[in-house]
C-alpha cells in the first residue's frame, strides 16, 4: 500500500531491526520503544486494521500470535509480557496497518491510560 509505512518496511524500502520474517509475517523493534523489549509483528499483507480482517483470514490473525510468541522467547521475557493490538484513535492506533506490540523486559501496569 502507498505512502504505508509498515508497507515499506515490509519491501525493505525502511530499514527496521528485523527479529523475525516468514511468508506471512514480519516482526521487528519498535521505533520508540514503551518497555525494555517493544517488537511489532505485522502481516506482509496491508490490512488498516482489525476490523479489516475477515473470517478467511483466520489463519493469518492465528499466525500473528504465534509469532508474537516466538520473538517474546527469541527476547528471553521470561518473566512474562504483553500482546496488544491498538484499533482506531480510541485505541491509541497510529500507524493504519495491522500490528501487534509485544512489550516486556519490566512489570507492566494494569489496566493502561
Ligand atoms: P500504534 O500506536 O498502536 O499504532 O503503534 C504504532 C507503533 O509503531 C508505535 O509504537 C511506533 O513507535 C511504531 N513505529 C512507527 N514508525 C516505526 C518505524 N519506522 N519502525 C519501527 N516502529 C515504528
Amino acid at each position: 500500500m502507498a505512502g504505508c509505512i509498515f508497507c515499506d518496511i515490509v519491501d525493505g524500502k525502511i530499514p527496521a531491526k528485523l527479529i523475525h520474517e516468514d511468508h506471512l509475517a514480519v516482526a521487528f523493534h519498535d521505533i520508540s520503544p514503551k518497555a525494555p523489549t517493544h517488537l511489532l509483528v505485522i502481516p506482509r499483507q496491508h490490512l488498516s486494521d482489525l476490523d479489516e480482517a475477515k473470517p478467511e483470514q483466520e489463519l493469518l490473525l492465528g499466525h500473528l500470535l504465534l509469532v508474537a510468541k516466538e520473538v517474546a522467547a527469541k527476547s528471553e521475557l521470561r518473566g512474562g509480557y504483553r500482546v496488544v493490538i491498538n484499533r482506531g484513535a480510541d485505541g491509541g492506533q497510529s500507524v493504519d496497518h495491522l500490528h501487534v506490540h509485544v512489550l516486556g523486559g519490566r512489570p507492566l501496569a494494569w489496566p493502561p491510560g
